[in-house]
């Protein structure tokens, strides 16, 4: 019988083996790529004698279309009971209110962990040499930084009072035709991200967490984040983790906890991906990080995500990409991004052997280079299919 997700009383979720698990089917090529990523997950559950109870809740332009909002209270509602959901790509209203729908939906549920593991799956066509080399997951702070939204336009009454506030309480001279923006990051914020990271990394069997910031520039953000961490490895982690300066490098049978500088990480994960195992970093770092590192296994189009709250329990996972309007409704774009966020889902859900047989499947495929357009140009000799027949012959491969 169909149940909802819960949480344990050890912080563990319990999933029944038919969980109710909302859905929001997308906007532009949502309608594509929803159908054909859900018989995939349905063909794969179904393997192990599970199922899904899939239960439809909108958000952006169909939600609007038909409730006037793009961003039902039910939606969130039905995101909070169920605790875990997925999403498909979703348009960016223009004007009005809400900034993003994916960064609401963030912030309301508090999901403050953006996961992106980034890994080449075997065929898909890449611009490096050494595309197996890259296996990093990226542990993005979701809540802070930038993102906070803490903006204000140059020129308004609200600009000129906070710039006129910094001169005198600070003595911070800010022309006065500026935009200014305000980058909060908390203890709080940077140590539940590094624990949720460093945990991932125990439970694993990762070798090492790598902190990346911008801390010699930005000192009490960038740099407190990295300070916090190493803190936190000695509060709570000292028997599975050590940090750099504790163990010169060495770190023994435990996970090693180092750090780097943004701009240099975005060399190194080019130049010696190998060096990065597990990557905690603050929001807009891993924003960058996130797709750059993306692009590199040829994945931009099929990367996928999900934004956790390990405290709670909620995750929403999502495609990475958007809505591709262009393509909507013709059923050509590729659904591996959507695909391998579910896949992510059911990993996340214990569904290991399931997911792990979808990733195999789906790497068959690709061998045998089914693909869609989009890889379909990079590739020789290959033939070209619809999105939902790429599902299909995934499935054939399950
Ligand atoms: P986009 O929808 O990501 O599309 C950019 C390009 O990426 C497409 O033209 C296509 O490249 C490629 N692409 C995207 N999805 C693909 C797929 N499934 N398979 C293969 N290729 C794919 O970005 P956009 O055109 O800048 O944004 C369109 C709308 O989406 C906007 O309203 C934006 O705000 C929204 N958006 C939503 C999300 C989200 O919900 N997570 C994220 C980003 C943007 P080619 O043209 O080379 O074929």
């Amino acid at each position: 019988m169909a149940d909802k997700i819960t949480m344990g009383p050890q912080g563990q979720l319990q999933v029944p083996d038919e969980p109710i698990i909302p859905f929001v089917r997308g906007d532009g090529t949502g309608v594509d790529i929803w159908p054909a990523a859900q018989s995939v997950l349905d063909a794969g559950a179904a393997k192990y004698g599970r199922k899904v109870a899939w239960r439809e809740v909108l958000a952006g332009q169909k939600a609007f279309d038909e409730t006037g909002s793009w961003l039902p209270d039910e939606t969130i509602q039905a995101f909070r009971d169920h605790l875990i959901g997925i999403k498909g790509p979703l348009t960016t209203p223009v004007g009005g209110g809400i900034r993003s729908l994916n960064v609401a939906i963030r912030q309301i549920l508090d999901l403050y962990v953006c996961l992106r593991p980034v890994r080449w799956f075997q065929g898909v066509p890449a611009p490096v040499k050494d595309p197996a080399a890259v296996d990093i997951v990226i542990f993005r702070e979701n809540t802070e930084d930038i993102y906070a939204g803490l903006e204000v336009e140059e020129g308004t009454p609200e600009a000129k009072k906070l710039i006129g506030l910094l001169k005198e309480n600070f003595g911070w001279e800010i022309r006065a035709d500026s935009g200014v923006g305000i980058k909060p990051v908390s203890i709080t914020g940077s140590k539940r991200l590094i624990r949720a990271a460093i945990k991932y990394a125990v439970e694993r069997g990762r070798q090492s967490v790598t902190l990346v910031h911008k801390g010699n520039i930005q000192k009490f953000t960038e740099g407190a984040f990295m300070k916090w961490g190493y803190e936190l490895v000695k509060e709570e982690f000292s028997d599975v983790a050590v940090g750099w300066d504790d163990c010169g490098g060495k770190p023994g049978d435990r996970i090693l906890v180092k750090d780097n500088i943004a701009d240099i990480t975005l060399q190194q994960v080019l130049t010696r991906p190998g060096d990065f195992d597990v990557i905690a970093t603050t929001n807009l770092n891993g924003d960058y990080l996130s797709d750059a590192l993306a692009a590199q296994v040829g994945g931009i189009g099929i990367a996928p995500g999900g934004n956790i709250n390990y405290v709670t329990g909620h995750g929403v996972f999502e495609a990475t990409h958007g809505t591709a309007p262009k393509y909507a409704g013709q059923d050509k774009v590729n659904p591996s991004s959507l695909l391998l966020s579910g896949v992510m889902m059911f990993d996340h859900l214990g569904w290991k052997d399931a997911a792990d047989d979808i990733v195999k499947a789906l790497e068959a495929t690709i061998a045998e280079k089914i693909v869609t357009y989009d890889f379909a140009r990079q590739m020789d000799g290959a033939k070209e299919v619809k999105c939902s027949e790429f599902a299909a012959a995934v499935v054939e491969n399950l």
